[in-house]
């Protein structure tokens, strides 16, 4: 993997925090996806500790939750050597109707199910208010699940529970790669951000903002791990700057999702 360094931010892209404004910490490094996705986009003294600690949370979340299984598969290695779990638990059900029971397996044997959200359009983009709440009924949400693999033969198990699917944490992620991209690619004077509240989880309105794009065919296989690139799209007359991020791209069935980083001045160029 050859990484890519972009041009140091000196400042925290969430928070705003330099030197200039009393932060006398080191700032740390920003993996835009994270390498534990085999993100490959470095952006230096790019976050203060306390954003740091928040963004780094987020991605636990979802890299030790539903996504576990795919970055085994895929051979995607721990940062550190010494994390590397020779086995990890599954949970089955247990026949007396009790609380799970937790085994553990092989890494060569452990199961995987892609799971790909499958989101609506972020609400801005399609002039949904803001204070619209998107209950249940209109969150549109699917899950698509495919395969398993490798299948679920090793000590004759039948079933197992899947890891837990946390959706928000997954908004979250998104939006900070979108917003990492974005300051990296075309610098926060750029546009007027809007991500920063959902990444610090000072703001649950995700769909406003995180999205999919639904009805959309399924994507060929890319030959890298993930994809990414920004745009500009229109509505009631803003105009917006959106990254488009597929993770897994070099899986069948992994889906694209867009975020809306920031409003920007139509004669701003990108
Ligand atoms: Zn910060």
């Amino acid at each position: 993997m050859n990484a890519e360094v972009l041009p140091r931010a000196s400042c925290c892209i969430y928070c705003g925090a330099s030197n200039a404004t009393g932060y006398l910490k080191p700032l740390s490094t920003e993996h835009i996806v994270p390498l534990a996705l085999n993100g490959d986009l470095i952006l230096p003294d790019a976050s203060c500790e306390r954003c740091q600690k928040i963004t780094g949370t987020t991605e636990q979340i979802v890299l030790r939750g539903h996504y576990r299984g795919l970055r085994i598969q895929q051979g995607w290695k721990h940062r550190k050597k010494n994390e590397q779990p020779t086995e990890l638990p599954i949970f089955l059900p247990d026949p007396a109707g009790g609380r799970d029971i937790r085994r553990m397996v092989p890494l060569a044997e452990y199961p995987y199910v892609s799971f790909f959200f499958d989101l609506p359009t972020p609400g801005i983009l399609i002039g949904i208010l803001p204070e619209w709440e998107y209950g249940l009924k209109y969150r549109w949400l699917r899950l698509q699940a495919t395969g398993v693999d490798p299948p679920v033969t090793s000590e004759n198990l039948t079933t197992f529970s899947t890891p837990s699917l946390d959706l928000h944490s997954f908004c979250r992620m998104i939006a900070k790669i979108a917003h990492a991209f974005a300051a990296a690619k075309v610098g926060l004077h750029s546009f007027v951000p809007l991500l920063e509240p959902i990444i610090l989880g000072n703001a649950t309105n995700f769909y406003h903002f995180v999205g999919g794009f639904p009805g959309a065919t399924e994507m060929p296989i890319a030959d890298k791990p993930y994809e990414i690139s920004l745009s500009r799209e229109t509505c009631s007359g803003r105009t917006y700057l959106v990254a488009k991020i597929r993770l897994f791209a070099n899986v069948p069935g992994s889906r694209a999702y867009q975020a809306v980083v920031g409003k920007i001045a139509s004669s701003n160029e990108i």
